[in-house]
């Protein structure tokens, strides 16, 4: 999507530090971090929301792989402390980017709930 700041980092025209990309899902550094580690786990291909990535039919290979980078980085970074995977969704939920991504916490005893 042509105006979407994802799928510019995406295509490299905004600058990100890049922790993981392949043909399906990319990671980078947040610009404004919550978190001693916090990461943004995406997928390439552009769709709101995690339910609009599941009912463009990508339930199967690319939401997996999503969630299976983003428990990767999340252990790799947070340890045997632990990690957050955070997905917000629409105002309600805090969302502000509209490219599903999820949230990589680590590195901080975190609290709960969430604001
Ligand atoms: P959310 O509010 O859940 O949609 O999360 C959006 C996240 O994207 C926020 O934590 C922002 O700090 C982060 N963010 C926005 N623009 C960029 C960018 N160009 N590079 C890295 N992180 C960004
Ligand atoms: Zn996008």
């Amino acid at each position: 999507m042509a105006d979407c700041i994802f799928c510019k980092v995406v295509r490299g025209e905004v600058p990100a530090k890049v922790v993981h990309r392949d043909e399906c899902i990319v990671a980078i550094e947040d610009l404004n971090p919550q978190a001693p580690t916090h990461l943004l786990v995406m997928p390439v291909e552009h769709n709101a929301t995690l339910w609009d990535a599941i009912r463009a039919g990508q339930g199967d290979a690319t939401v997996s792989k999503l969630f299976e980078v983003a428990s990767r980085v999340g252990t790799e970074r947070g340890g045997e402390q632990g990690f957050r995977l955070v997905v917000n969704t629409g105002p309600d939920g805090g969302q502000t980017v509209g490219h599903v991504h999820v949230h990589v916490l680590a590195g901080r005893r975190l609290t709960w709930p969430p604001g």
